[in-house]
């Protein structure tokens, strides 16, 4: 059988980590590897790699995880401000294939970037191009919405 990830086995009290939160259907705990003090991970305890295929209970829990531990974090570290984000599919740089919501503490002068700055090579588009983009969207979120009913 093929080795659990490394995720999997933190929830299972198999690898160390510094949890700060669990409940039923979410975990969190500290980066091992923080952009800055008190960066903190909050993963499903469903092993699922990607947001779109996690279940609607287990998204649910984990906003609601987020939602709840954000102020206490920068409370806790004096932090300003946070930037929060998912690295979602290997393209998009995610190197543990185990969904998580990264909750970087921000701090002035800090000299980080904002989530915009993550993929810039890209000419702004015609309003006849972003029509078509938004159509395209809509049916698929259409069609999703069908294969759900
Ligand atoms: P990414 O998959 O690119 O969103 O990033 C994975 C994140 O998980 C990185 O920021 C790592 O530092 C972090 N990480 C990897 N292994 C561990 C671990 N054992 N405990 C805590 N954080 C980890
Ligand atoms: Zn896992």
């Amino acid at each position: 059988m093929e080795r659990p990830c490394i995720f999997c086995r933190i929830i299972r009290g198999d690898a160390p980590a510094h949890r700060v939160y669990e409940d039923e259907r979410v975990l969190a705990l500290l980066d091992i590897n923080p952009c800055s003090p008190g960066h903190t991970l909050i993963i499903p305890k469903a092993h699922v790699g990607r947001l779109e295929n996690l279940s609607e209970d287990d998204a649910i829990a984990l906003f609601l995880a987020l939602h709840r531990l954000t102020g206490s974090i920068q409370r806790a570290v004096e932090a300003p401000a946070t930037t929060i984000g998912i690295n979602n599919g290997p393209e998009s740089g995610q190197e543990v294939p185990h969904l998580h919501i990264h909750i970087i503490p921000r701090f002035k002068g800090d000299r980080g970037g904002v989530v915009q700055s993550v993929a810039r090579g890209y000419r702004r588009p015609s309003d006849e191009e972003m029509y078509k983009i938004a159509e395209r969207i809509r049916e698929a979120i259409k069609e999703a919405s069908k294969r759900r009913d």
